[in-house]
């Protein structure tokens, strides 16, 4: 480990840091829970933004649009508000069509995650994938079931769903006390209390009672009436004396068969603490924000090439996982985000890169908030902050203060869009390579070329397919040349690493390709997860990668 000294006030300030990602699918509730966290810091401006934001993104179908859309719907930043002394750094990951390779490469500045899942949808496709990411680099995941006040599938299940496919251990840490219209509160299994719903005024306030089976049942029953800590009669809403006897049960089971939670196993991403509420009506929100506070872990070491590097060491560190250009039309200019790995961020320090070892002075360093700028004079761990770069950073770069540390280099992930790009005019190609070039080179979009032909033809690919309008906008608006794209049929890409012996003899469906990407690595481009079934199949022994992790 690197053993460079503590700095007392960074380590503070790292300590009150928490800084995570929501992955879900569309529609499971991120917006309406993004919303209900900033309300409880008490951003209440921000907080209609951000639906504002949503509505704008989902209601624009003119995604061609991009000098409106600019720093709306292509750039994912992060919001920032207080709690209980805290500072929580939600770092929006985008979806739905401006689903990317963006929103992966944000998980890489989080130090956790939680997982949105729609209780009467389970685990949805997107939701799938930004699990696996966050799989890989073993960090901690929180789950929230939503909607959990409209009828859903059993409670049961989806822990199991949750089990199965990410084989990790779900571990509820409340439960709802019936569901849909008979939705009636959580049973905090913790502290044994049953917080109450009344969907009629929609009070997350209503207060709890001791989670007294037998006592509820009774005042089900109109045979017993139990007051709320404000001492007006409860409202159980639909609750049957049956149903009473049904959750009792599955709670009793939940206890039984099911796991604790160990704060270790949990950050090894072994466990995952659920959540069951309703984002909507608010209700089970701010319970799990306490939850989340004590349990998502502070910035903490980041492995470099040096070994971790302590997050509270004086000298300033951090890495660039998004660069986002023409943020502002009118100076055309370039931001690289960067998330702060250790020390403290002052305006106008000098930073080296260190890939190239070169100084920079950094007089502007920005927050982002669609299209709302500000700027930062100061920051710690687990702050992501914008600074305005012209051209002198790639996607991964680290800067840093002091000795140059270089730290893990950003994952490569498969596409999924692949297309050759044509430039018509043929009197601006050598601006359309130099174009290309340059966007490959800053993780705009990938490219792979086929390694056998004598044509090499490059084909670009991306994981969403918006990337290919930004990088057709910037063709036009950066190197003034126009662009057609030309698809090509493939969905995925697999890294391998093989001899060449080796790699002439792999057998691969007919559709296939072999490719080198723009590294050197090779790979294969394949058509459908079937086709990368069978290669697995036919090739026993040889491992193909969705994510290409090594530098
Ligand atoms: P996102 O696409 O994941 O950001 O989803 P949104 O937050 O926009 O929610 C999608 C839809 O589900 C919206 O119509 C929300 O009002 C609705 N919704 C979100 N949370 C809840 C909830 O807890 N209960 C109910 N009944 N609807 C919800």
């Amino acid at each position: 480990m690197n053993t460079a000294k503590l700095d007392s006030h960074v380590e503070q300030e790292r300590k009150r840091r928490r800084t995570f990602a929501i992955i879900s699918h569309p529609d499971a509730g991120k917006t309406t829970l993004t919303e209900k966290l900033l309300l409880f810091g008490g951003s209440i401006e921000i907080a209609g933004a951000v639906r504002g934001r949503k509505s704008q993104r989902t209601a624009t179908s003119d995604w061609m649009d991009l000098e409106k859309q600019r720093g709306i719907s292509v750039s994912s930043t992060v919001l920032t508000f207080e709690y209980d002394d805290c500072q929580i750094n939600l770092l929006d990951t985008p979806g739905h069509h401006d689903f990317s390779e963006d929103t992966y490469r944000t998980l890489m500045a989080a130090d956790a995650a939680v997982m949105v899942i729609d209780l009467a949808k389970g685990i949805e496709a997107q939701t799938e994938k930004l699990f696996r990411v966050c799989a890989l680099r073993k960090i901690p995941v929180l789950t929230f079931v939503n909607k959990v006040d409209r009828p859903g599938r059993d409670r049961l299940e989806i822990l199991e769903e949750i089990e199965r496919k990410f084989s990790i251990e779900a571990v509820p840490q409340n439960w709802p006390l019936g569901s849909g219209r008979d939705f009636s509160g959580v049973v905090d299994l913790e502290s044994d209390r049953i917080h109450v719903f009344d969907p009629n005024t929609q009070a997350r306030r209503l207060g709890s009672i001791e989670t007294d089976w037998q006592a509820v049942r009774n005042h089900v029953a109109g045979d017993q009436l139990l007051r709320n800590d404000a001492g007006e009669p409860l409202v159980l809403n639909g609750l049957t004396p049956e149903l009473v006897d049904e959750v009792h049960e599955e709670v009793e089971l939940v206890r039984m068969a099911g796991a604790t939670l160990e704060a270790d196993r949990f950050l090894r991403g072994e466990q995952t603490p659920v959540y069951f509420g309703s984002a909507l009506t608010d209700f089970g929100v701010e319970h799990f924000l306490k939850g989340f506070i004590d349990l998502c872990p502070p910035p903490g070491n980041r492995l470099s090439n040096i070994g971790p590097v302590p997050a509270g060491r004086k000298d300033f560190s951090g890495f660039v996982f998004k660069i986002q250009a023409n943020l502002d039309p009118r100076h055309r200019d370039r931001v690289a985000f960067m998330r702060i790995s250790s020390g403290k961020f002052e305006r106008d320090m000098e930073v080296t890169v260190a890939r190239s070892g070169k100084r920079l002075r950094l007089p502007r360093a920005l927050r982002i908030f669609g299209q709302e700028r500000e700027t930062v004079d100061l920051a710690y761990p687990g702050d992501i902050i914008g600074v305005v770069c012209p051209g002198e950073f790639r996607l991964g770069d680290t800067l840093c203060e002091g000795d140059p540390v270089h730290y893990e280099p950003l994952p490569q992930f498969s596409p999924e869009f692949f297309a050759v790009l044509e430039c018509p005019d043929t009197s601006r190609r050598k601006q359309f390579d130099r174009g290309i070039e340059q966007l490959v080179e800053e993780g705009a979009i990938q490219m792979f070329h086929d390694a056998r032909s004598t044509r090499r033809e490059m084909i670009l690919a991306a994981v969403g397919e918006l990337q290919f309008d930004v990088v057709k906008f910037r063709l036009e608006s950066e190197y003034n040349t126009s662009t057609n794209i030309q698809w090509r049929p493939y969905k995925m890409a697999r890294w391998f690493n093989l001899s060449e012996e080796e790699k002439g003899q792999l057998k691969l469906p007919f559709s296939s390709k072999i490719v080198r990407d723009q590294f050197g690595h090779d790979a294969v481009l394949l058509q459908s997860e079937w086709h990368a079934q069978t290669i697995q199949r036919d090739n026993p022994g040889i491992e193909f990668h969705a994510i290409r992790v090594s530098p």
